[in-house]
């Protein structure tokens, strides 16, 4: 038994499953979790003081590689000043200002503590913006853990097989009504059948929690044009997508505009934060100034503040970074279908900006149900055995695999080197 494994161990009698989400438990590819010890760049190393070439960067906060040092002194002289006022403070209207300069479209900022409650927040405030109660989203888009995004989603509620979650009260998924990704008749049919019922479609602008799959041509346009005419508000969750597709996010990258904007992950620099952010006509319907309540003991954290205004300071400041990740996620891809190809391994490799993700299938993974064709136990075996060769991926097929500034030339080429021995074994 390895440190990683008598960890695990240890953490399963105090921590359900051993972990404080469900997929780090590692459950779809049937081998203990490393547990991680410290990380640095582009690298992981783990508590048997073994290191990776990382690909899953915290799930995406970590753009700029880990232990930025940049970042780590914002974080130290932050901290200097005090961890928590509960009182606002400078640097909350310095990222607010930051993220307003940087993202088309918004006006007002307001800051939460994750992902779950950035999505929660704006889907109460575009009911209560609207009137109305139903919500539409995407078959396998995750929207964090909130009761009324719990159906259909992705992530790890779906390698748990079970999609929609016990605890959820039947009356509040009725409001949840699923439409299928890149299929805008799918959405036109909910609308019709919930005329003036629909507060929001709440979609991930790349899907990037059914592994990555890219809007189609039109797919976007064509959800704000339905959203005008329904008079419902179009809610883009860029927990993932804001600040890495560009630095104004899907917005800017696809030139759609959204009626309000989720974030999440790489806004906190690697500290716990997420925001909801809109026009001035919808953001001041929150509380204090509007009627549609939200609050936060922890909200705008300084140190937390001070994290994610210098990352985004940095990508704000380097818009040559979006090309260089942009550049690296394609070599990786490239070489992966390459070194599928020459193993006689049926794999789809989709790719968009700095996101990607290998489906062990030979047909195009446009939507959920294409995505959910992958070999699963393909995937297990290809995960383990990159793991063998000093590559930490997402341990599960229905995530991305983040692509960050630090990732070197000789990092892509030691992942294809080991990404042509493990399906070379896998064939
Ligand atoms: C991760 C994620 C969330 C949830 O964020 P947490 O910080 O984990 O609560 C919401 N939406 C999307 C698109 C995500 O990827």
């Amino acid at each position: 038994m390895d440190i990683s494994e008598a960890l695990f161990a240890r953490a399963q009698r105090v921590l359900p499953g051993g972990v404080n989400s469900p997929v780090r438990a590692y459950r779809s590819v049937g081998i203990a979790p490393r547990f991680i010890h410290s990380a640095q760049g582009s690298t992981v190393t783990d508590a048997d003081g073994v290191t990776y070439i990382d690909y899953v960067g915290s799930w995406g906060p970590m753009i700029l590689g880990h232990n930025h040092p940049n970042i780590l002194q914002a974080v130290k002289d932050a901290a200097a000043d005090g961890l928590s006022f509960g009182a606002p403070t400078a640097r909350e209207i310095d990222i607010a200002e930051l993220m307003i300069s940087m993202v088309p479209n918004i006006e007002m900022v307001r800051m939460v503590n994750s992902g779950t409650e950035a999505v929660m927040s704006a889907v109460r405030l575009a009911r209560g913006a609207t009137g109305r109660d139903k919500i539409i989203k995407f078959e396998g888009c995750y929207h964090g853990h909130s009761d009324c995004m719990l159906v259909k989603a992705g992530s790890g509620a779906l390698t748990g097989g079970h999609p929609d979650s016990a605890g959820v009260p039947g009356g509040i998924a009725e409001y949840t009504l699923t439409a299928q990704y890149n299929d805008l008749d799918s959405v036109r049919a909910l609308l019709a059948a919930n005329k003036d019922e629909v507060a929001a479609i709440i979609v991930e602008p790349v899907a990037a929690n059914m592994g990555v799959v890219a809007p189609q041509e039109g797919f976007l346009s064509g959800l704000r044009a339905l959203c005008d005419e329904a008079g419902a508000l179009l809610i883009f969750d860029e927990v993932i997508t804001g600040f890495r597709l560009a630095r104004g996010g899907a917005q800017e990258y696809f030139g759609v505009k959204a009626d309000l904007v989720t974030f999440g992950k790489i806004i906190g620099g690697g500290m716990p934060v997420g925001a909801f952010a809109g026009p001035k006509h919808l953001m001041e319907q929150v509380a204090p100034t509007g009627a549609v309540y939200q609050a936060g003991t922890l909200s705008g954290n300084p140190v937390a503040m001070a994290a994610g205004f210098c990352q985004l300071s940095m990508l704000n400041e380097h818009p040559e970074y979006y090309e260089q990740i942009e550049r690296t996620a394609k070599l990786v891809a490239d070489g992966m279908r390459q070194a599928a190809k020459d193993a006689g391994v049926p794999m789809v490799v989709n790719q968009i900006g700095s996101l990607l993700c290998p489906y062990f299938t030979d047909a195009p993974v446009e939507n959920f149900a294409a995505a959910k064709s992958s070999d699963l136990d393909k995937f297990a075996a290809y995960f383990r055995a990159m793991l063998k060769r000093g590559v930490y991926l997402a341990p599960s097929q229905f995530e991305a695999m983040f692509v960050g500034t630090a990732h070197s030339d000789e990092d892509i080429m030691r992942t294809l080197t080991a990404a042509r021995e493990a399906l070379a074994e896998l064939a």
